[in-house]
């Protein structure tokens, strides 16, 4: 069995940075907790667990006089109150997520009905309407446009994670349907390179092989849109998120496996899911 691997899969570099802060805060600090799962993998979450780095879901649960704040950002109150309660904070939100708030939160001050595109309760969505005062609309994808209210001054901002095609969908259909009303259309590609980079190797990969086995949690966000990607391609796909959950029938019949993974997938799981695919003999996984 042969295994072909997405040309960019795996950690990115907002990932790797919340993670390589949390270890070092747990190593010279003592016993930390992030605010939420730091990233939205199991693995990471179970690994940081051993090296005292827990999670609490709510600031009720915060044990120690510090919290990490997790890759995908929270709403300004979230921050206000953890300062409130004399709280440490140490802000593992990627820079890019942090850069996206900035600009939703100087449009809301600017008059700016803003429009988030993204997952709707999505930690990261939530995180950027919360620095619009909570103003900022939401939409799925265009098809939501026309059930939205907007204003004169209009500014959108992409969840990092969304398609550049899905994006570029909306903006047109936005532009169709509200430029005529609007004195101004503000718009901000604010999609990941990361995410980009791996939705078209994901792509290309689906092209060119038999079926895609994608790694990385299920609630990843970026996870979830390569197999919706890969899909689309027509080839069979199968999301999983370690080697344990491979099926023999998924590789039976089959001699090439495209393996891509989402930007919060360790190396050591996508590894084993690669070693499990090439020791693969028909009726034996
Ligand atoms: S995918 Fe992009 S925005 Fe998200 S954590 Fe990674 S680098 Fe940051």
């Amino acid at each position: 069995m042969r295994v072909k691997l997405a040309k960019q899969m795996g950690f990115c570099f907002g990932v790797r940075r919340g993670i390589t802060l949390a270890e070092r805060v747990a190593k010279e600090r003592g016993p930390v907790q992030t605010l939420g799962a730091i990233v939205h993998n199991r693995q990471v979450v179970d690994r940081l667990a051993e090296m005292n780095v827990g999670v609490a879901h709510s600031l009720d649960e915060v044990e120690a006089n510090r919290v990490i704040i997790a890759t995908h950002g929270v709403p300004r109150t979230v921050m206000d109150e953890a300062r409130q309660r004399g709280l440490e904070i140490v802000d593992a939100t990627c820079p890019y997520v942090r850069a996206i708030q900035e600009k939703a939160r100087k449009m809301h001050e600017a008059g700016f009905q803003v429009v988030v595109f993204g997952d709707r309760g999505h930690t990261e969505v939530v995180g950027i309407v919360g620095w619009t005062d909570g103003q900022a609309m939401v939409a799925g994808d265009a098809d939501d446009l026309a059930t939205l209210r907007l204003s004169r001054k209009v500014g959108v901002v992409a969840q990092t994670t969304q398609s550049i095609m899905d994006y570029e969908a909306l903006i047109a259909r936005l532009t169709a349907q509200h430029l005529a009303a609007c004195l101004e259309l503000r718009v901000h590609n604010t999609i990941c390179n990361a995410t980009a980079e791996r939705q078209a190797a994901a792509l290309d990969l689906a092209e060119s092989t038999e079926v895609v086995i994608v790694v990385g949690g299920r609630d990843s966000a970026n996870t979830r849109r390569l197999v919706e990607l890969c899909h689309g391609k027509g080839v069979p796909t199968y999301h999983v998120e370690s080697a344990a959950e491979i099926a023999s029938s998924w590789l039976t019949g089959h001699s090439l496996i495209g393996v891509t993974a989402g930007a919060s997938t360790p190396d050591w799981v996508i590894q084993e899911v690669i070693e499990k695919i090439e020791a693969f003999e028909p009726g034996g996984v």
